[in-house]
């Protein structure tokens, strides 16, 4: 297969299939050549019809590795696509004050459009503090309390859904998965991942369980959804017998568990167990290839959105 599923129709039948049958695979890595490329042609309909060039800054305090690459895959992504990317890098012991003072030079500058400040920030700032500081209408994130208030709301729209949860409402919707009418179950109800992906299945018409850490009885709520979001950070919670047969499961879990066969002597898995969920589900995402790479696509779908909204370019 090398292009995903065009209409809701082709893929539909992949979430009723019996329980015999193997899962369809939803791939997150084939979602994101198609939407990267959308976003090319859009960067560059814009940059032709008025002149504006989408810009993305990234703020990064302190010099942790992964967060490096983290910021460095943005990037790439940004240059990728045709959308300008602006860094400031701050040695680990800057002051809040100082994020802060980047943070309102870029929420004023008319070629940003969006901003993020990588995290975990070093512990001495408040996050709080430095993400408030953010303008909510340059808040790619989505993590501003605003955006998350107006995501919540009935009636009321965000700026910006963050990247993760979108990520994964994305790929539902590309494999045509029903949502309306349908029970879905979400484990975890993290700020970042949990719980905006709960309030956007609401939005889109799901009836939703949140299923976390003091939940009793987690599989007897999980085998009743026809859509699971697993974001919980604990490999392999999620057995086969926690599963409907026929439903859609979007594991978040990114869990790094030990495997000497592997260079690293790791592998990651997530949080759903992958060879006993593919047998009972109708359509299911790997760890890893499925939801990962779909944050990064987002925050360049958030950027170039939010170029638009600014612009008024449609
Ligand atoms: P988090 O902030 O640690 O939240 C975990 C959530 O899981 C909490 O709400 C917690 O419940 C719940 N939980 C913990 N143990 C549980 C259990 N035994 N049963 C049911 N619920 C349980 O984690 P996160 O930031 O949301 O990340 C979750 C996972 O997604 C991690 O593996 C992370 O690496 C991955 N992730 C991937 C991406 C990506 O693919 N791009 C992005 C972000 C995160 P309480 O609220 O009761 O404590």
């Amino acid at each position: 297969m090398d292009s995903v599923p065009a209409t809701a129709a082709s893929s539909a039948e992949s979430v009723t299939v019996s329980a015999d049958a193997s899962a369809k695979v939803i791939d997150g890595k084939l979602v994101v050549k198609q939407v990267r490329e959308e976003i090319a042609v859009e960067v560059s309909r814009m940059k032709d019809a008025v002149g504006i060039v989408p810009g993305l800054a990234v703020i990064l305090v302190g010099s942790r590795k992964d967060s490096q690459t983290y910021v460095r895959n943005k990037k790439k992504a940004c240059e990728a696509v045709g959308i300008k990317s602006y860094e400031v890098n701050l040695p680990e012991d800057s002051s809040e004050e100082e994020v802060i003072k980047h943070i309102a030079s870029f929420n004023s500058d008319p070629s940003v459009h969006g901003i993020l400040v990588q995290l975990p920030l070093p512990r001495h700032m408040n996050d709080e503090n430095i993400l408030n500081a953010v303008s909510i209408e340059k808040d790619v994130d989505g993590f501003h309390p605003l955006n998350i208030g107006r995501l919540a709301m009935q009636g009321r729209d965000p700026f910006f859904v963050p990247c993760t949860p979108k990520g994964c409402m994305e790929l539902l919707h590309r494999y045509g998965v029903e949502i309306k009418g349908k029970r879905a179950v979400v484990i975890g109800r993290s700020n970042i991942v949990g719980m905006p992906a709960a309030l956007l299945l609401q939005k889109a018409n799901a009836t939703v369980s949140i299923v976390h850490s003091q939940t009793k009885n987690p599989e007897e709520i999980t085998r009743q959804a026809d859509i699971v979001i697993a974001a919980v950070g604990v490999a392999n919670l999620v057995r086969g017998n926690w599963i409907k047969p026929g439903a859609a499961i979007i594991d978040v879990g990114i869990n790094p568990v030990d495997d000497p066969e592997s260079p690293r002597g790791y592998r990651l898995v997530g949080d759903v167990c992958y060879e006993e969920a593919s047998k009972v589900a109708g359509a299911i995402t790997p760890v890893p290839g499925g939801v990962g790479p779909m944050t990064i696509a987002m925050l360049l779908s958030n950027t170039l959105e939010s170029a638009k909204r600014i612009h008024k370019f449609k």
